[in-house]
């Protein structure tokens, strides 16, 4: 799961984002408005974790330029005050649910798999790329039906691959999504997890390439 942190108060921030990242969340945290519109525009979220007090504007107008662009993916409003206007004028624009803080994480979690069950055709759930199929839910890589057996990171690794494949992807933003915990970060690990990814997709028949661009990051796409 992949969601998109719309919160300027640092420390709020910190706490949601590695609350979220044990629970086996994806988190990309952005502070304002303006970069959170560049966040949502390659559609990777499953869910938006939306503050409204933002430095540069009231965080519904996100919600109005997702569904202009006909993205509906799914929205929690974290209200401040719990105010009931507040609460209802999240609503009324296009929210699905809102919590208000202070809240436990527990609750934020519920609510996130209650928005999740709403109806599937709102969220790309699959990926496919090649002969590669991707299930974002599942977090799983088949090819013809038959399951890829990867170890985690290497599924975390294909993951942030395949949810912008055609694309450069950095090598930091890989190695946040794999590396969400505490560990230590070696500098040649991502290559080793690529180096066997590679492998293995390609003993799979699944038609996919990952092409590196050397100190910058990689691409996956399909072999022409
Ligand atoms: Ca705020």
């Amino acid at each position: 799961m992949r969601l998109l942190l719309v919160e300027d108060e640092p420390e709020m921030a910190a706490a949601l984002t590695s609350a979220l990242q044990r629970h086996d969340a994806i988190v990309d945290h952005v502070p304002t408005l303006d970069i959170a519109k560049t966040a949502v525009r390659d559609g990777a979220h499953d869910v938006i974790l939306l503050d409204r007090q933002l430095p540069d504007g009231d965080g519904i107008d996100l919600i109005r330029h997702l569904r202009a662009h006909n993205s509906q993916v799914p929205v929690i409003v974290i209200t401040a005050r719990g105010s009931l206007p507040e609460r209802i004028g999240g609503l009324d624009h296009g929210a699905d649910d809102y919590i208000t803080k202070p809240f436990a994480i527990d609750e934020l979690l519920a609510r996130i798999r209650a928005v999740l069950r709403r109806p599937a055709e709102r969220r790309p759930l699959h990926v496919r790329v090649g002969e590669l199929a991707f299930d974002l839910d599942g977090r799983e890589a088949s090819v013809a039906g038959t399951v890829i057996d990867l170890p985690r990171r290497e599924l975390l690794v294909l993951e942030a691959l395949i949810r912008r494949h055609g694309r450069t992807v950095l090598r930091s933003a890989i190695e946040e999504a794999v590396y969400n915990y505490d560990d230590a970060i070696q500098s040649n690990s991502l290559d080793s997890h690529i180096s066997r990814l590679r492998k293995k997709l390609s003993e799979a028949g699944a038609g996919v390439e990952i092409h590196g661009i050397r100190g910058v990051g990689y691409l996956l796409r399909p072999i022409a």
